[in-house]
């Protein structure tokens, strides 16, 4: 996983200090002690909050939940990432996640830290009145670090509008009388959340895939087509055709995206495959998303796993196993499920040319080198997933001014600062040998640089 040891984060820095105008206001020596400085800051959190939720069940037993806030960097403004609720979360992914909000934070100048929570429970293992009462135990734990300009927690895996307006309340009863609004995102409508924010991860993912395949294309085609450079030619290769598309997860952030590949009638896209913790579903001439999502909304989230339940909602698939999805022959993989899906022994497999990161760090830092090694194109996690916390900011700003966006706004603000970004780094992505993501690093620990040696930190 890109996590905060990873050796791209490294070479980053290396591309920095080889360049001219990187922190032209630091000279000789001090560039070198300022790189320095930089790897430390960014290969360390500045804190990491732990606790033992200690939590009466309602079948009397007790039980002690580990939970995590981690604090990585604040240069940029407040802490702000999501809490996820997995059975897997450990302290060291926590770390690294509050580490991607970091750069995500900065690669799309979001006025924000990086932070990340964690709660170690599946959250299907618990009632509505447990899960109500870890969220409320939660808040009082780690009450002292947060709030609206010190740390925004927001959704993540396994958490969503219910869980933040349980929190916020609790963080509004707690710190009465304080503004209460910005301490949480993610909340929903009702609360004080934004319009779009449930569906603005999935609809970023898939803005930057159609950014990259489409938009870009169409401006810059002479120029991409002059270009012997092995990315520049995946992507010609892909762009302006129907694509054949699958999806990985089926969560908030992949059924969304699943939604809005196949509502793009411009593109004519196929949702071929989709996914999730139990099946792939599989169907060649296109699968049936809305009606897919329509039914796991009223089933737990899960997709349908026998022919009969298929036939029940009117959708024609074949049924695979969960890890088939990953090496169909396609045009476009998006990964949008847990980290790590995609690793040492199974990059090999992959077939898909073009990647897309919905999910935080889904490949291993050696699968990653080897596909962009034979030129595949890969969308990373910091700029394709980054519409959630892009509206977090929305939502925390509306909840400071008290006035609403509508839901066209909200998604215009969301694409425009996207196309920005996307627009800014792609042309040096064409035209050297760097990765998306070393691109996507080398922008936002350029930026991150430039604050802290402004505000005195880098020597
Ligand atoms: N959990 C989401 C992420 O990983 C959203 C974070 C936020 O809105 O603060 O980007």
């Amino acid at each position: 996983m890109s996590d905060i040891s990873h050796p791209i984060v490294k070479q980053a820095l290396e591309a920095l200090l080889a360049k001219e105008d990187f922190l032209p206001v630091c000279k000789g020596e001090s560039r070198e002690k300022a790189f320095k400085s930089m790897e430390a800051i960014l290969s360390t959190p500045n804190q990491i909050h732990k606790a033992y939720i200690r939590m009466p069940l309602e079948n009397g037993e007790v039980v002690r939940i580990p939970a995590f806030r981690v604090q990585h960097n604040n240069a940029l403004g407040p802490y702000k990432g999501g809490i996820r609720f997995h059975e897997s979360v450990n302290e060291h992914e926590v770390e690294n996640l509050s580490f991607l909000m970091t750069l995500k934070n900065a690669l799309h100048n979001v006025p924000y830290g990086g932070g990340k929570g964690g709660i170690v429970i599946d959250p299907r293992a618990y009632s509505e009145r447990e899960l109500h009462r870890l969220c409320i135990k939660y808040v009082r734990n780690f009450n002292d670090v947060l709030g609206p300009d010190k740390d925004i927690p927001a959704p993540d895996v396994g958490s969503g509008e219910r869980e933040m307006d349980w929190m916020m309340a609790e963080y509004k009863k707690i710190n009465h009388g304080q503004p209460y609004l910005g301490s949480f995102t993610g909340k929903s409508v009702e609360n004080g959340g934004s319009l779009g924010r449930r569906e603005a991860t999935g609809k970023g993912v898939y803005f930057s895939m159609r950014y990259l395949l489409h938009d870009y294309v169409e401006q810059n085609r002479t120029t991409l087509e002059g270009s012997d450079n092995a990315f520049a030619k995946t992507t010609l290769e892909h762009a302006g055709r129907a694509l054949k598309v699958a999806v990985q997860g089926f969560g908030n952030v992949g059924s969304v995206t699943a939604l809005e590949a196949y509502r793009d009638k411009k593109l004519q896209n196929k949702v071929v495959a989709v996914s999730d913790r139990n099946v792939t579903l599989v169907n060649m001439d296109g699968l049936d998303i809305p009606a897919l999502v329509e039914y796991t909304s009223k089933n737990k989230g899960d997709l349908p796993v026998t022919d009969e339940l298929l036939k029940e909602i009117n959708v024609e698939a074949k049924i695979e196993s969960r890890e088939a999805i990953l090496t169909m022959d396609i045009d476009v993989l998006i990964l949008a499920a847990l980290e790590d899906q995609i690793h040492q022994d199974n990059w090999k497999d992959i077939n898909a040319r073009v990647i897309v990161e919905g999910a935080n760090a889904p490949s291993t830092a050696e699968a990653d080198d080897q596909l962009a090694k034979k030129g595949v194109v890969i969308i990373p996690d910091i700029l394709a997933n980054a519409g959630g916390v892009i509206v977090s900011y929305l939502e925390w700003l509306q909840g400071r001014e008290t006035q609403f966006f509508t839901e066209e706004e909200v998604f215009q603000k969301l694409y425009e600062k996207m196309g920005h970004t996307m627009e800014t780094i792609l042309p040096q992505y064409y035209a050297d040998p760097f990765a998306l993501r070393q691109n996507a690093f080398i922008h936002a620990v350029g930026r991150l640089s430039e604050v802290l040696y402004r505000q005195g930190k880098l020597y």
